[in-house]
């Protein structure tokens, strides 16, 4: 199995250099409910679309990369979770936002692949899809393997952080208590 990738709607032409913003999905764009597969169920953090779009704004590609090992254990399908991510979608655009793409890595730790993160399979296949300036790009998420995915990356870090009672991850520049404080932070 290979990345389970959805190009959406880009919003600079391909081969324009951008810096993007790497997001994790569940527990950071959106609250995670553990092997999700029912769309009602999809809800996003206060102040995610308005951080994104401040994101985009400023001239980012929005690109989420997710490990979603529930594919490759079979608690759910290929259709339920593009059910899950329309509904995202759906919800995002609501909000004035559209990604650029979603890269899922469909496999379970066994499996030893490059995509899942910490591995940094899912970054290479956006830049293989996509310009970017790494540089300049961050990943937000609320666990160490998001943090170590940044360092293997050589993208730089934040902790999607909540919860006043979560601890501070190693390898994290800043901590955020949503999107917008993100983006009160990185862009101001
Ligand atoms: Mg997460
Ligand atoms: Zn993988």
């Amino acid at each position: 199995m290979v990345p389970f990738i959805s190009i959406l709607s880009p919003q600079f032409p391909e081969n324009e250099c951008h810096p993007a913003l790497f997001l994790d999905r569940d527990d950071t764009l959106m609250v995670n409910c553990p092997y999700l597969c029912e769309p009602s169920k999809v809800a996003l953090f206060p102040g995610a679309t308005e951080g994104l779009r401040a994101f985009r704004n400023a001239g980012y590609r929005l690109i989420v990369v997710s490990n979603q090992s529930g594919l490759g254990r079979g608690y759910f399908t290929r259709e339920q979770l593009s059910a899950v991510t329309n509904r995202l979608v759906e919800l995002l655009a609501a909000g004035g936002v559209a990604l650029d793409a979603i890269y899922y890595c469909p496999h379970t730790p066994d499996e030893n692949c490059n995509c899942r993160k910490p591995r940094t399979g899912l970054i290479e296949v956006a830049c293989r899809d996509f310009a970017i300036d790494l540089a300049k790009s961050w990943m937000v998420g609320d666990k160490a393997a998001d943090m170590e995915l940044a360092a293997n990356a050589h993208l730089r870090a934040a902790q999607f952080l909540p919860k006043e009672d979560s601890p501070l991850l190693s390898g994290a520049e800043c901590a955020v208590r949503s999107l917008a404080d993100l983006a009160s932070r990185i862009l101001a």
